[in-house]
Order: structure tokens, then sequence, then C-alpha cells
């Protein structure tokens, strides 16, 4: 997960992010539609990624226990998950699989969610670059691919979301105004098969409602973008 033996591969791609982000250098089999590919974001398809289509409900924040870059690409991660996007603690995000079809990330959740990792540790909360590109992801995801304009609630889990909300585990005792309290016991949802989880972390839950308020400038310049972008 240190992603080391990729820096040469990496840079290749660096090389070619300015026309990546324009969507010119796709191939036409793989040219950027909005439902499928975010345009803000380093495409970097994972190899023998699934097939297996999904109508996205949710946009679901995991933390990788890891300050490195990128944890896939284009192999997949470990115990050969993957998620959709990858949130760096600085630069633009990558995208590892098309937002139209299933991710391996949030195991009973990932029929309908699409999944973005980030970068960090405990003790980390999401860094403004970080913050800035999951609120862009969500903004994305709500227009182009019908995910609700909403935070994830107990009792519905569309909307921007987080991992926890389908482990099992102890994280306080539960509390309807406080999110990193929220988890299985609630939900019911089964988004994990390691009790306890930290994914993510009590920092990171504490952000949502920033990238939730960030999101909404976004929708905006998506929906009517300036000439320049
Ligand atoms: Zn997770």
């Amino acid at each position: 997960m240190d992603g080391q033996g990729k820096v040469g591969r990496r840079s290749l791609i660096v090389g070619s992010a300015a026309l990546a982000a324009t969507g010119l250098s796709a191939s036409p089999a793989e040219a950027l539609i909005k439902s499928r590919r975010a345009e803000f974001a380093v495409w970097d398809p994972i190899t023998d990624r699934s097939t297996t289509a999904m109508t996205p409900r949710r946009v679901t924040i995991h933390i990788a226990v890891t300050s490195s870059a990128d944890i896939y690409g284009p192999g997949k991660g470990p115990g050969d998950s993957y998620a959709h996007f990858y949130n760096p603690r600085s630069g633009a995000p990558r995208q590892h699989q098309t937002m139209d079809c299933r991710a391996a990330a949030d195991l009973e959740g990932s029929s309908s969610t699409i999944s973005v990792e980030h970068a960090g540790i405990v003790g980390d909360s999401m860094t403004d670059s970080q913050l800035t590109n999951i609120a862009k992801i969500f903004a994305w995801a709500h227009l182009f691919c019908g995910v609700p304009n909403r935070i994830a609630t107990v009792d519905n889990l569309s909307g921007l979301a987080w991992h926890r909300l389908g482990i099992d585990g102890n994280f306080g005792t539960y509390d309807p105004n406080l999110r990193r309290t929220w988890c299985r016991d609630q939900t019911g949802a089964v988004w994990s098969s390691s009790p306890g989880k930290t994914c993510p972390t009590d920092n990171f839950i504490r952000q949502v409602p920033t990238v939730y308020n960030r999101a909404q400038t976004w929708i905006e310049i998506f929906r009517n973008p300036p000439p320049d972008l």
C-alpha cells in the first residue's frame, strides 16, 4: 500500500494529465461520458475491473490509512479491493473505475455506491485539496449520476455517505446528533466484513458538512460552467 514501484508509471500519467482532463486523450471506447467519468480526475483504470452495471445512490468516503499518493492502478488494492476514486493529500483525484459500474470497496453497498478512498492516517483531517476534490466528486455524482443531494442519515443512506455507516462496531453511544456514532447498529447496512474498522476516522466524519457545503458551490459551477472552465 505504499505505492513504491509505481513512480515511473505515475510520472508518465502526470505528463498526460492535462490532455486527460479534456477527455481528448481517451480512446473512442473511453470517451468522456459524464455519467461514467469525472472530467477533473486523472483517468487511471484498474485492470480487470468489474463490468457489472450499477445505479449509484451515494458517494461514500473512506480513509486508506496511508499517506501514499495512490494505492491502485493498474492493479487492485489489498484483498482485490478497489474504489472508484483515490483522493490524495494534494493534487487531482484519480479515477480507477467508471461511475456506472461496481467497484469493490463497500461489500453489499457496492451495488449502489461510488466509493472514494482518501490518503490519510489516524489523526489526520482531510486537507483543503481533499475537501475540494470530494466536494467536486459529490457534485458531479449528483448532477450526472443521479445521486441525491443530501447527507446520508441512519434511515436513508442515499447522498453523501461514509463507510462507517455500514460497519459493525462500537463507535460510542449512539447520538442522533453525532454522525461519528452512527454505524450498522442503526442502519443495518453491511458495507464491511471487518468489525470495528475505523473507516473513516472521527476527524473525517466531522468534515462531512464542509464537504456538502462546498459541493453546493460546485453543483452550480458544473451546471453553469464559466467559459474558461
Ligand atoms: Zn472504507
